[in-house]
């Protein structure tokens, strides 16, 4: 079965999680940007930087270099591109040293975190099950099947690890929550491996009023605070501004152990203000950046009802291409030559008006109002050029 024909007019024969996402999100974005090869510009920056660090992880694994040399050259070649950085991210320099800590902190836990590594992420590393539609595979790229060591390997089993980026941290609670991820099934199902885990590099916030509160990783060993590099500590309060100026540091937290916050919670309102001592630690020596392991397991029958919606909608998106390409092709008669306005036409006659229900809860649900290709959903050209480039313009203008 063709699930779709590109613009350049090679077909689709397999069907993926990524499809079966866009599609859902939105059909009419499916065929743009599949089918028309609309892509967004210019890219976030957190993207770019995601791909830098999970490079970085794999070269550290893989070439016997630190990640953190290896992410600072990638990250280097990204300088002067024009990206996107959000509030959070700020810029370059910022998502620089986030990237430093991270990774300084992987080389010092990954050999508690993984044992034999092995690494996909590419395409050309894609795994497949064939009994999901004839002749059309089920195919996923995950990112690492790790292998628990030898001696556990019988006991234990492999566990598949989807490495992510966030800027916040991820719900870990209750245990095994990771299973229900809806990629993390389908990449079990077709790897036929049941323990599934997410590892979360947490980019953390930035800005200093924000940080009250939130829990940081202690980049350098600071006198008085009794925990080793890398462990946590938990803010509770930013010092008032005169004696931060007197320690000369932006900003100065007292910070308070996971324990010592426990203490403090447990006191009477009218007595926390005579909270027990933390530590004073300046703010470079402090990073909401860390790194978060979730596990789970995922029950090979629990994913049945998914892979049904995804045979089906894979079938509907199917037909509704058919109709699109014979569309083009009909268009084709009257206008012979390629040309966008002919795919662009095209589109409007085929029924993809509708967003198709979808399990989970987002509020508000506006697809639109962020979406790269909003121009052309309001026939607005150059706020479609703004935000859209269309990959395949070259081809089809030769
Ligand atoms: S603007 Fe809305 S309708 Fe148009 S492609 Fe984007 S999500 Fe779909």
């Amino acid at each position: 079965m063709i699930v779709y024909t590109r613009a350049d007019g090679s077909a689709v024969n397999s069907f993926s999680y990524s499809q079966f996402d866009l599609d859902t999100d939105c059909p009419r974005k499916f065929l743009l940007m599949r089918a028309i090869g609309y892509d967004e510009i210019p890219r976030g920056a957190a993207l770019d930087f995601g791909i830098c660090l999970e490079a970085a992880v794999k070269a550290f694994h893989t070439m016997g270099v630190t990640a953190r040399e290896s992410f600072e050259q990638s990250w280097a070649l990204k300088k002067d591109k024009e990206l996107r950085y959000t509030t959070n991210d700020k810029s370059w320099d910022n998502l620089n040293r986030v990237g430093e800590v991270l990774l300084s902190l992987y080389e010092k836990v990954a050999g508690r975190i993984l044992h034999e590594p092995v690494f996909y992420m590419d395409w050309e590393n894609r795994s497949q099950r064939d009994d999901f539609l004839p002749g059309t595979p089920l195919v996923c790229v995950p990112d690492i099947v790790d292998w628990p060591p030898r001696h556990k390997r019988w006991g234990g089993g492999s566990r598949l690890i989807d490495v992510k980026t966030s800027a916040n941290a991820y719900r870990s609670e209750p245990d095994g929550i990771c299973s229900m991820d809806p990629q993390l099934k389908i990449q079990s199902w077709v790897m036929k491996v049941p323990r599934v885990a997410f590892m979360v590099f947490v980019k953390g916030k930035t800005e200093v009023e924000r940080m009250k509160g939130a829990r940081f990783t202690l980049v350098e060993r600071v006198p008085g605070v009794p925990i080793d590099v890398g462990a946590t500590v938990v803010c509770c309060a930013a010092l008032p501004k005169k004696q931060a100026e007197e320690l000369k540091e932006l900003a100065v937290f007292e910070v308070y152990t996971e324990k010592q916050q426990k203490e403090y919670k447990a006191l009477p309102k009218e007595q926390q203000k005579n909270r027990p001592p933390g530590a004073l630690v300046p703010q470079k020596s402090l990073s909401c950046a860390r790194i978060q392991f979730i596990e789970g397991r995922v029950d090979e029958r629990e994913v049945e009802g998914l892979i049904t919606l995804m045979r089906e909608s894979a079938s509907v998106l199917s037909r509704r291409s058919e109709a699109y390409r014979s569309k083009v092709d009909e268009l084709q008669k009257y206008a012979p030559g390629l040309s966008i306005d002919v795919y662009k036409k095209a589109l409007r006659g085929i029924m993809c008006e509708t967003f198709p229900q979808r399990s989970g809860m987002r509020f508000p649900d506006d697809k639109c109002s962020g979406c790269h290709l909003l121009g052309h959903c309001l026939g607005d050209e150059k706020l479609l050029e703004a935000r859209a480039v269309q990959r395949s313009e070259a081809w089809m203008e030769e």
